[in-house]
């Protein structure tokens, strides 16, 4: 038998390519390594799924070749795909949610309309070669074939090279939207603590991100919205050997003469954060010569690293994109082969970005594949 489009990995990406191939007319079969399909989809949003958001993505990917898909394939047009799969979403603060919170709703719409369009699934079935055009593990032949094998970032897998007999090559994978490892010396006593901070990454005087949001300290570094916002940028400058560190804003809607003004009318650092917090701070102005105010406003945490990957929720890094069509996905090196989601060097921004790249480009890559 063989097939018009074989899809390696039953992800998001896949799965979405796999339907807007098959319900274009075309016989398509899926392999997936895992017991199931769609098992990372499962994990997301914290079992909830944020599928997307309303917020522009411009801006939002680590680069530019999602442009032209994202455009082509924008929020709308994701929400129509899942309307026509029979899912109702809602939204909240931006982020796009399936109406149940429950990324099982996202997953069963899928697997339905992988049955209804005739997608033969083959699951605990890992590629691991590809020849020729195409043929899968010298059994599945295919007149084209899509590397849709997401990231080993969680519990994933690591399967570019099947592509790269075909002249392929990806970039360093690095763990991103990940906790971040520091040096202890400021951790001490904050282990557990939540704090609403501004979080500045700097490579020693150069600022390269910022942002305002919640942190969490463990024992070993740091966690929470604003870190995940942070260990983007520290993936995509490839800051991985401790070259970056930390400044910490307690106090940002306050300056610094604000708080001054504050500390000498009586006001306590006990009065205004948690306790440990305020010990943190006291040790810090004390260790580096700062007044309280300054200990506030630049607390500073040294030698952060990226976390483990398996803590990360994307690899920043992946196949190269200059060898891809950015409107097709096709391979400018082999007609016929594709590549969509994660497995490509894209990654996005906390927030839905990730499953709005995957839907896009599997979108983008079901529709090619459909018209040929
Ligand atoms: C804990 C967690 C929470 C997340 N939350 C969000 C969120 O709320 N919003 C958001 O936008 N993003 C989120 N993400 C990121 C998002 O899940 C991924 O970016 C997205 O799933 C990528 O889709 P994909 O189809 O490219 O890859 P995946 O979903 O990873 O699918 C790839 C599939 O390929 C299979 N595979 C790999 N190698 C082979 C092989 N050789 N043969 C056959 N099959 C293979 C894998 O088993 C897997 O099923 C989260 C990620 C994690 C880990």
């Amino acid at each position: 038998m063989k097939y018009d489009l074989i899809v390696i990995g039953g992800g998001v990406s896949g799965m979405t390519a796999a339907i807007c191939a098959a319900e274009r007319g075309k016989k398509v079969l899926i392999l997936e390594k895992g017991d199931r399909v769609g098992r990372k989809l499962l994990a997301t949003g914290n079992g909830k799924c944020n599928l997307a958001n309303t917020a522009s993505t411009v801006g939002r990917y680590n680069t530019r070749f999602v442009d032209e898909i994202l455009a082509e394939y924008p929020l709308g047009a994701q929400s129509e795909f899942f309307l026509g799969l029979g899912l109702l979403t809602r939204e909240n603060a931006g982020r796009i949610y399936p109406y149940s919170e429950q990324a099982s709703t996202v997953l069963n719409v899928m697997r339905a309309a992988l049955d209804r369009y005739g997608v033969e699934v083959l699951t605990s079935v890992g590629a691991e070669r590809a020849e020729g055009h195409y043929t899968v593990n010298g059994k599945y032949h295919a007149e084209n074939l899509l590397i849709a094998t997401g990231s080993d970032a969680s519990f994933g897998y690591e399967s570019l090279s099947l592509v790269y007999p075909y002249g392929h090559s990806s970039t360093r994978r690095i763990p991103s939207l990940v906790p971040l490892i520091t040096d202890k010396t400021n951790l001490k006593g904050l282990k557990g603590i939540r704090a609403r901070v501004k979080a500045v990454l700097c490579e020693g005087e150069r600022e390269i991100s910022s942002v305002s949001d919640e942190i969490i300290f463990k024992d070993n570094g740091v966690s929470g919205t604003a870190i995940f916002g942070l260990s983007s940028a520290l993936a995509r400058h490839a800051l991985i050997n401790g070259e970056a560190e930390i400044k910490i804003d307690f106090a940002p809607d306050l300056t610094h003469d604000e708080l001054k003004s504050l500390f000498s009318q009586g006001i306590a650092l006990e009065g205004m954060f948690h306790k440990e917090i305020a010990a943190a701070v006291r040790r810090y102005a004390e260790s580096e010569k700062l007044s309280n105010e300054e200990a506030v406003k630049s607390y500073v945490l040294k030698d952060v690293r990226p976390g483990s990957r398996e803590l990360a929720q994307v690899m920043c890094g992946g196949l190269v994109t200059d060898d891809f069509y950015s409107d097709t996905l096709e391979s400018r090196l082999s007609e016929g082969l594709y590549a969509s989601g994660e497995a490509l060097d894209v990654d996005g921004d906390c927030g839905g970005f990730n499953l709005m790249w995957a839907v896009a480009s599997g979108m983008a890559v079901g529709k090619a594949c459909g018209s040929k």
